[in-house]
């Protein structure tokens, strides 16, 4: 088949690989229909995630078609259309039981190299390096999916691909975003990034009753999107004028009851290498840059909430903590407990609440994947999003 390799740092290639096989009996083969290219992407391509290796398939978001499925899978046939959630989770864990599906303690046979680097470890990731398992992504033809008796959700409508493709990531990743900042009805909220998370997150904060959301950005047609589409209130960071002034100013000067970090470690442009060594040193640095967290901190108002969907590593952030006790602030965070949210956020669709496929810019065929990466790294060409079909 062919498939989308990562071969380095700034270098994607794709290339003819062996079909992917059962290798458990509770494994799926997915013949992969539509797939994208997601911000989290752009860590690995720019080497921010250290234990990636020449070859690796890149993608987490993607959907298609049974095609095959092990011994012990009971819920799925051949045929069946699903659209597979980014994390891998075992359904069966401390974690999964508690709907912390993230944290699964049993789908990262890697686990002890994260904990040993890191301290931590999470559940594994499609196509995110050996540290999140080493599972081949999906931006290929084919994939396997383990645990598919608990992952994958049917699609049992005729909606479109393009208009379910996001449940497997960005959707339920804005929405979580969006439930960890508390909103209560009329709420003031304001969204850092309105990439694709940003721009889920600022649809969503709408949809749980926030009554003003102000989306932060630079690229003018994210801020289209997110006004004209999802109705927030817009503001260019590149202006040169204080973002926390101007949030106060918009939010009777308290500050927003909640403020939401959907960028992450992009903001400080780190330049590293991808080897363990120099992705170590980077990541314990400190830096003194004025990073969105940082922002997010000084803008809140006392006692409202910080959610942090942005991926962070290590401990890169200087982060004004004494403010954030000061002023008695809740933050929530982590990587998306995607399986709590497919099935709801369907049913969303289903009703017409929402036509996930607004903001893509980009469709492609797999060939032109590479030249795709570096639009979506420069954010060139009006890019807001890119859908791959990989046939
Ligand atoms: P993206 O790179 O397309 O969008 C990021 C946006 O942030 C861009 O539009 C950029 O212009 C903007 N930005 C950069 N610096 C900024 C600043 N100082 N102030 C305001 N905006 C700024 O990426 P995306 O696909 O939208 O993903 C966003 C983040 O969410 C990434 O860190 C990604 O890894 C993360 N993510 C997390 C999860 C999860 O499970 N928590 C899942 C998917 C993606
Ligand atoms: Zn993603």
């Amino acid at each position: 088949m062919k498939a989308v390799c990562w071969m380095g740092t700034g270098k994607v290639e794709v290339h003819n690989v062996d079909d992917p096989k059962i290798l458990n009996p509770q494994d799926a083969i997915i013949k992969i229909t539509r797939t994208a290219i997601c911000g989290s992407d752009l860590h690995l391509y720019d080497g921010y995630i250290p234990s990636m290796e020449s070859g690796d398939i890149l993608g987490h978001e993607f959907m298609g078609i049974v095609e095959e499925v092990g011994s012990e899978v009971k819920k799925l046939k051949r045929g069946d259309r699903v659209v597979i959630p980014f994390t891998i989770a075992c359904g069966n864990c401390f974690f999964c039981k508690k709907d912390l599906w993230s944290c699964c303690d049993n789908s990262n046979p890697n686990a002890h190299v994260a904990e040993e680097m890191y301290g931590y470890s999470g559940s594994a990731l499609f196509g995110y390096s050996h540290i999140y398992g080493g599972y081949a992504g999906g931006q290929a033809q084919y994939a396997r999916v383990p645990f598919a008796d608990v992952g994958p959700i049917k699609i049992e409508n005729d909606l479109p691909d393009e208009k379910v493709l996001f449940l497997s990531d960005i959707f339920p990743t804005g929405y979580q975003a969006a439930v960890n900042a508390n909103i209560e009805p009329g709420d003031t909220v304001a969204v850092w990034g309105a990439g694709p998370v940003g721009l889920f997150t600022i649809a969503s904060a709408y949809m749980l009753g926030a009554g003003k959301v102000i989306a932060i950005d630079r690229f003018p047609e994210r801020l289209a999107l997110a006004r004209d589409y999802c109705g927030a209130t817009t503001l260019d960071y590149s202006d040169g004028k204080s973002v926390v002034e101007a949030l106060r100013d918009l939010s009777f000067g308290a500050g927003p009851d909640s403020c939401i970090d959907a960028v992450g470690m992009e903001a400080h442009g780190t330049d590293v290498a991808a080897t363990y060594d120099k992705v170590k040193q980077a990541l314990m640095m400190e830096t003194d840059r004025p990073t969105v967290l940082r922002q997010a901190i000084q803008s809140v108002r006392k006692g409202g909430t910080i959610s942090i969907p942005g991926v962070y590593g290590g401990t890169l952030d200087k982060v004004n903590f004494g403010a954030a006790f000061g002023k008695g602030v809740i933050m929530k965070m982590g990587q998306t407990n995607m399986h709590s949210y497919l099935q709801p956020l369907l049913e969303r669709v289903e009703q017409g609440q929402i036509d996930p496929s607004f903001l893509i810019s980009h469709r492609v065929g797999i060939e032109q994947v590479p030249e795709m990466y570096k639009i979506w790294r420069d954010k060139k060409d009006n890019v807001t999003k890119i859908v791959i079909d990989p046939w």
